[in-house]
């Protein structure tokens, strides 16, 4: 591992400030670090500057008027988990969080760093191989080679790249908003929006400006009457990263039909993935295997699968269709 200095920072104002003395450049902020120290042991992040962000006042999690939640950035991942609040109007946040990494990883953890986190492309990973996101305009040998894990939808010749993180999934089916304060000042960015997709550009996997940091995450007020459900398939039972998930919210009206409905997936693209088409084959309609075996399709019609992971497709298709199945008994 490369030299590099550190600080702790005291507010939030301050580590922004610290982060643009480096204009975006060699400083890294460092929530539970257990992302970002691993690529720096691999020599794929190369920081000058720490800053550490994992102590500063964010760590709440507080209702706000109205009946959302507002989860500051540095709210370690199982304290989220745990959360009475969380448990009760928010379940499929919960089991996302549960069931991502493992118990000790979660107690480091934090809301800004999982959402942060970069690809498990074992290319980007790999600093000895080309790789157009660690080092652009190099090429993808994902593309060609290695790509039975990676993305099946929104993806491009550039990088073929997913993102990792579990909470994400689950924070974009809830509507989740982003807080993040710059140099420029605050704003707030919705999910999905805050993660891009690859497009000719995949060195960038979030649409932050340089120094921006995240201050904290806002769920809407849960849906009265919605059931919730993550579900997530990997190659072992710990400790591996979704193949495919699915978070879904699911409100019946008083005739049995889908009154409202908010579908995320996985494992499939280079960003959270709303599942949009879906969810508008579903509105107003049954709530019956043959309506949720249409709105899967809806939504995987546009998945262009490359030579090693077409199963994602089918794979993806059966774990949306079980989920809706469970919520509407
Ligand atoms: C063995 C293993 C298995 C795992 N399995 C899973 C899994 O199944 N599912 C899953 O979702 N995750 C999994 N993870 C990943 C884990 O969830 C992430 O490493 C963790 O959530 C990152 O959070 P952190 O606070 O440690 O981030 P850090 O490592 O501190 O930071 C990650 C990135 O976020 C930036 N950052 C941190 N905080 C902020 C902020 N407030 N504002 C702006 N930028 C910020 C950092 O600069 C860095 O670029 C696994 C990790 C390991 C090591
Ligand atoms: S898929 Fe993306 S992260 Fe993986 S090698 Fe290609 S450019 Fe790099």
């Amino acid at each position: 591992m490369r030299p590099f200095t550190y600080e702790r920072a005291v507010d939030a104002a301050g580590a922004v400030a610290a982060a643009a003395r480096f204009d975006g450049g060699p400083a890294r902020y460092l929530g539970g670090g257990t992302n970002l120290v691993d690529l720096m042991r691999l020599g794929v992040e190369r920081p000058e500057h720490l800053i550490d962000v994992s102590r500063l006042a964010l760590d709440c999690v507080e209702e706000v008027e109205g009946g959302g939640l507002r989860i500051g950035a540095a709210v370690r991942n199982s304290d989220l988990a745990a959360h009475p609040l969380v448990l009760s109007r928010y379940p499929v946040l919960a089991q996302a969080l549960l069931q991502g990494a493992s118990g000790q990883l979660r107690n480091l953890a934090t809301v800004g760093g999982n959402l942060l986190q970069r690809t498990r492309c074992p290319y980007f990973q790999d600093v000895t191989k080309p790789c157009n996101k660690r080092r652009p305009g190099s090429g993808c040998p994902a593309v060609e080679g290695e790509h039975r894990n990676l993305a099946v939808i929104g993806h491009s010749p550039a990088c073929v790249a997913t993102h990792p993180s579990d909470m994400a999934v689950a924070m974009t089916a809830l509507g989740a908003t982003v807080s993040v304060q710059g140099p420029g000042g605050e704003r707030t960015i919705g999910m999905p929006g805050l993660h891009r997709l690859p497009g000719d550009d995949p060195a960038r996997d979030t649409v932050l400006e340089p120094a921006e940091l995240i201050t904290a995450v806002t769920l809407p007020p849960a849906a009265a009457g919605a059931r919730s459900r993550y579900r997530k398939v990997r190659e072992r039972a710990s400790f591996a990263f979704a193949l495919v998930s699915v978070a879904a919210v699911l409100r019946l009206d008083d005739e049995g039909r889908v009154g409202d409905c908010a579908i995320a997936l996985g494992g499939l693209a280079h960003a959270p993935w709303r599942a949009r088409r879906a969810e508008e084959a579903l509105r107003g309609g049954p709530a019956d295997e043959a309506a949720f075996a249409r709105a899967a399709e809806a939504e995987l019609a546009q998945a262009r699968p490359l030579r090693d992971n077409a199963y994602k497709v089918g794979l993806a298709r059966n774990v949306l269709e079980r989920t809706l199945v469970e919520l509407a008994r």
